[in-house]
């Protein structure tokens, strides 16, 4: 190649970087916030000596330690076993601005056949429609990986979804007072696929 074509590439060449984005990582930093329901004096959904306050605590630690992505940072709305009020919660999260609030929750029903996974989203928040986007993803995520029947989102007026000011998704993880979801929900290796299953979401999410 003659030096005038090398020196002719070389030019094209550097003009052409300056217009080519670097490859980067394609996830982004977000912050999320996780609010295990309960706590303290209150236990939530009861089964002889299981708890729900516990069952969320657990996944919610285990969403922690098992995270290994770095731009995903998690906070908490409790970390040990303390009532916390609705206003505290919310306030806290307020001061934070997260990117995306999941309350975890254990259901529980008179009717112990009622089984399976729901998700809830506020239509009095004014992040509706982004928190109905990723209750539908994460239920399409849940529906993939768990052995429980997953429902279509719900809405529902809870304090925490609709008084924060982030996207935020209420999930009841399955029924305590039916015996295969207690089993399920009370099973360590089950308890660390959900949280696996949230962290997937969490990594894949934009
Ligand atoms: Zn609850």
């Amino acid at each position: 190649m003659k030096k005038t074509s090398l020196l002719f590439l070389a030019i094209i060449a550097l003009i052409s970087s300056a217009f080519i984005k670097p490859i980067v990582n394609e996830s982004k930093p977000i912050t999320v916030v996780i609010d295990a329901g309960h706590g303290g004096y209150d236990f939530g959904a009861t089964s002889n000596d299981t708890y729900e306050k516990v069952i969320v605590s657990q996944i919610a630690e285990k969403v922690k330690s098992l995270n290994e992505n770095k731009d995903i940072t998690i906070l908490f709305t409790r970390t040990s076993d303390e009532f916390i009020t609705l206003d505290k919660r919310t306030n806290y999260i307020n001061s934070v601005k997260p990117d995306l609030i999941l309350s975890l929750h254990v259901n529980s029903s008179s009717d112990h056949q009622k089984s399976g996974v729901d998700f809830y989203v506020s239509n009095d928040s004014s992040f509706f429609e982004k928190s109905n986007e990723i209750a539908n993803k994460l239920n399409q995520e849940f529906t993939k990986n768990t052995t429980l029947k997953v429902s279509d989102v719900k809405k529902a007026p809870y304090n925490i979804l609709k008084k924060s000011d982030s996207p935020a998704v209420l999930i009841e993880l399955g029924y305590l007072s039916n015996p295969n979801d207690k089993k399920y929900l009370t099973d360590d290796e089950e308890q660390n696929k959900i949280a696996k299953n949230i962290i997937s979401f969490l990594s894949e999410l934009k």
